[in-house]
């Protein structure tokens, strides 16, 4: 797993699970592989609405620059690319985001941004109070 896991990073790409791919410079760690936060990719690819050759993108997990106190700093918070929305992507993306904070529940949290969608696991927050950590 950890071979493929390297080989698969290297290449963009995790190449057992096609149609998924990381922006270079997306740093993946262990914690990525425990199950909450692999519901989050599955979600995202059972959810997702017509992409460029049909691929989810992850553009950030635990990098690049986030709000103190991120839940990417923890390994808990994925970023997803709409940019590769085919159609009205603005539209596509708020229904991509309802459909994936839906089928996740309560423990989730789902934000639209403007160039992407920010999930993160997060079982702690009650319910109706939501702080953003982008
Ligand atoms: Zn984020």
């Amino acid at each position: 797993m950890i071979a493929e896991l390297t080989m698969s990073v290297t290449l963009g790409c995790l190449v057992w699970m096609p149609n998924l791919c990381l922006k270079d410079g997306v740093h993946i760690n262990g914690a990525h592989f425990d199950k909450e936060m692999v519901k989050i990719i599955d979600v995202a690819r059972e959810t997702a609405p017509m992409l460029k050759k049909d691929t989810v993108w992850i553009t950030s997990a635990a990098d690049s620059q986030h709000m103190e106190g991120s839940l990417h700093y923890v390994n808990r918070a994925f970023d997803i690319r709409i940019r590769n929305i085919i159609g009205d992507k603005q539209t596509e993306a708020r229904l991509w985001a309802e459909r994936m904070q839906e089928a996740l529940g309560d423990d989730y949290d789902v934000v639209l941004e403007s160039d992407h969608i920010h999930v993160e696991f997060d079982p702690n927050t009650p319910d109706g109070f939501n702080i953003r950590m982008e």
